[in-house]
């Protein structure tokens, strides 16, 4: 659950940082990690990851109400447009929205955590350029409290899902 809620956090997180041209290009959601690969032109640079890293922590710890609710497709596309089909479009009449907060929402079926701080943390390791257009990001959940220059700030709490 975690893992999969940190793919919607990290996908909000590089469309801000990199532009609203990506787009989730596949995802993998297992239990210990998780594997977003999304498109963008060029190879993410290190800055950039550490950026969309460190925005997706901040959504993790501003403990944000992940919402799920069915609403009419046409109501959906209306006010998101079509940025909610990420994982692929749907079907169905009514579709089942994720929403985290004003940061984030997609058409999903998945199971979430209820509120973004139950990701606890989430680290991007790598990013790499898997082929034109397409980059990978490995990205994994944590409950330890890790030092790093961009967390000093930010006090882990572990909460058992
Ligand atoms: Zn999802």
């Amino acid at each position: 659950m975690r893992h999969h809620t940190s793919t919607h956090i990290i996908l909000g997180a590089a469309r801000k940082v990199l532009g609203n041209h990506v787009w989730q290009a596949g995802a993998e959601k297992e239990v210990d990690r998780s594997r977003l690969d999304i498109s963008h032109w060029t190879r993410i640079t290190q800055d950039q990851t550490n950026k969309i890293e460190q925005l997706a922590n901040e959504i993790v710890m501003a403990n944000i109400e992940v919402d799920s609710s069915w609403v009419r497709r046409e109501n959906a596309e209306e006010k998101y447009g079509y940025r909610i089909y990420q994982g692929g479009v749907v079907p169905g009449k009514q579709i089942r929205l994720i929403r985290i907060g004003e940061f984030d929402v997609e058409a999903c079926g998945g199971t979430h955590v209820t509120n973004t701080k139950q990701v606890e943390r989430v680290k991007i390791f790598s990013t790499k350029k898997i082929q034109d257009g397409c980059c990978n990001c490995p990205v994994k959940c944590s409950g330890k409290k890790k030092k790093s220059k961009n967390d000093k700030h930010i006090l882990c709490k572990k909460i058992t899902i």
